[in-house]
Formats: C-alpha cells, sequence, structure tokens
C-alpha cells in the first residue's frame, strides 16, 4: 500500500495568483493546487485541510503554535506516514525550525513553496510539490530533521535560509553548529502553551540608534537577538545598552548580519561570559530568535539557555 500524506495548506506564492501588478500570495485553494499534478497520487494516498491562506510574512507565533500542535497530533497517529505543509518562501526558515524543534514524532516534514505563482506558464510549485511528497513518503527521511523543499531540492531546517528574493533556487545552505532531528533528542513540548515569551531583533549597522532595543525592553520584552555586524559586534552605544538590558533580567543574544560565519563566545571581540550574552553559533537572528522564544518557555537561567544554543537539552 503506497504511504499516507497528510497535506496542509498555508498559503504563500505555491498558492498565488498573478495580479496587473504583479502577484498575490495565498488565492488558490489546496485543491486546486493539488489537481494540476495528478502524479502525486502515484506516490502517496493524500488528504489534505486548508489551515490558513497567508503570505508567510503574515505567519506569527499563534500559527506556529497551532501548526505545530496538529502536526504533532497527525504524527503520533497510527494513520499517516508524513506531512507536507505547503508555505510562503520568505518565511519558511522560521517555520520549519520551529516545527523541528517542537514536533515528537521522528516522520517526515516537508515545507514546499514556490517563487512564481500557481497560474504562471512556468510555475514551479508542481515539480516541488512532487519533489516534497516524494520526501515526506520516504522512510529514509524519517531520522532527518523539518525539511524545506525548494528548487526540486530538499534542505533541512538548521542549513536552509532565504538567500535570493527572486530566483527560483532561492534557499541557500549555512553549514549548521548541530542538527536536531525532530522527535529524537533535543527539542521543546509548547502542547501546554498559548502565548509565547516575547522576543525581538534589533539590527546592527555602524551608528546604530539604540532607540529599537530600547522600545523592546520599554515594553517588557524576554529577549533580544542582536544581528550585529561582521562576528556579532555592535556599535559602542547599542552594546552598552544591551549590557544594561541583561542586568535587568533580558535575555540577549548576539547574531550575526553575514550570512555565513556565525557568532561565537570564544575567538571573538564581545565577552559574552562576562557580559551576560549568549552566542547564537551558527543560528541566522531569525532562526536564532524562534530558539530563544522556545528556550524561553523552559528557563531563563543563561547557563541553560547557552546550552540549548549548542542542542544540548
Ligand atoms: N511572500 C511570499 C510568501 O512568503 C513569497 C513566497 O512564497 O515565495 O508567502
Amino acid at each position: 500500500m503506497l504511504p499516507k500524506i497528510h497535506i496542509i495548506a498555508t498559503g504563500g506564492t505555491i498558492a498565488g495568483k498573478s495580479s496587473e501588478k504583479g502577484y498575490v500570495a495565498g488565492k488558490t485553494s489546496i485543491e486546486e493546487i493539488l489537481s494540476a499534478v495528478p502524479e502525486l497520487k502515484e506516490i502517496a494516498r493524500l488528504d489534505f485541510e486548508q489551515f490558513c491562506n497567508i503570505g508567510s510574512q503574515d505567519m506569527d507565533e499563534t500559527i506556529w503554535l497551532a501548526l505545530s500542535k496538529r502536526v504533532d497530533s497527525l504524527l503520533l497517529s497510527e494513520e499517516y506516514d508524513g506531512v507536507v505543509i505547503t508555505h510562503g518562501t520568505d518565511t519558511m526558515e522560521e517555520t520549519a525550525c520551529f516545527l523541528n524543534w517542537t514536533i515528537h514524532s521522528a516522520k517526515p516534514v516537508v515545507l514546499v513553496g514556490s517563487m512564481r505563482p500557481s497560474d504562471a506558464l512556468d510555475a514551479d510549485g508542481p515539480a516541488n510539490l512532487l519533489v516534497a511528497v516524494r520526501g515526506a513518503a520516504d522512510v529514509k527521511n524519517a531520522g532527518k530533521e523539518v525539511l524545506l523543499c525548494l528548487g526540486k531540492k530538499l534542505l533541512e531546517s538548521s542549513e536552509a535560509f532565504k538567500k535570493d528574493s527572486h530566483e527560483i533556487d532561492a534557499l541557500g545552505c549555512v553549514p549548521p553548529d548541530f542538527r536536531a532531528p525532530h522527535g529524537k533528542n533535543f527539542g521543546f513540548d509548547i502542547r501546554n502553551e498559548n502565548v509565547l515569551p516575547r522576543v525581538g531583533i534589533v539590527y546592527g549597522y555602524g551608528g546604530a540608534s539604540t532607540i529599537p532595543l530600547q522600545a523592546f525592553m520599554d515594553a517588557g520584552y524576554d529577549g533580544v537577538v542582536l544581528a550585529g555586524v561582521g562576528g556579532g559586534n555592535f556599535y559602542s552605544p547599542v552594546q552598552r545598552l544591551a549590557e544594561k538590558a541583561v542586568r535587568m533580567g533580558m535575555l540577549i543574544v548576539r547574531s550575526t548580519r553575514c550570512p555565513y560565519g556565525g557568532v561565537y563566545t570564544l575567538g571573538g571581540e564581545v565577552d559574552d561570559l562576562k557580559l551576560g550574552f549568549v552566542a547564537a553559533g551558527s543560528l541566522n537572528p531569525q532562526k536564532a530568535r524562534v530558539l530563544l522564544m522556545l528556550a524561553l518557555t523552559e528557563t531563563r537561567d543563561v547557563e541553560k539557555i547557552r546550552l540549548k544554543f549548542q542542542g544540548v537539552n
């Protein structure tokens, strides 16, 4: 018997329709998308649901929590062998990491998107969907992380990031410090969580303003990821304010606006151990934010949070 795969549709360009000025994401229903790829029936038995229909720029913590709980309960049932989630590419890496770190089953989960809308002559969604369903139906993917599918390729959530805002092959790959296949030995139980700790991102640049970090502090945020320059460095006034934020109980994670290379405590210019910062390692700011939100559901202890950023529970 063919494997049974559940498809959860959330929107994105793969569900996009052309408009006068360009296109609008999240317009086509999952029925319509699937009817364009009849070959899927030869790979798996499918059922599907329209979870939401949005551009992934509108993904948020509320949807992540609901989506994670839904995927978790589907995969814990005997009925399904894997899940495919149609999703916009803009924030796909964040959703993938969130799911990867919160799902309790090891069965394959694949997020799939496209760079051209569903009604484009050269739409890339159908071919990506085939690769995604094949990936979710393949037991060899059971021991892997949540996968992302674009450009007819599958990448794991710790390594994948959106590198190109236009090209078909829009996902890049960063060597991760740790992989954490879902359902194995790293992760968080959010099944009883209804809201997540509040974590913002502050972008670094020469002469950076302290206003964004101060605003997060004034609003009582639990943590901030600094998307620093180079190896996680900051314009001095921002760093001094971050030191004050730590003294006031905020968790500060240093990441970098550089796509490659990461941020580490050893060998850098900032003394994390003295100042109470956490280094993000290979995680980019948006992934580090997801991990910090999840870590803060368990602890505010900086040493324990440092371990989470090394893939240790
Ligand atoms: N804005 C779209 C989205 O992320 C872009 C895409 O899907 O490629 O939903």
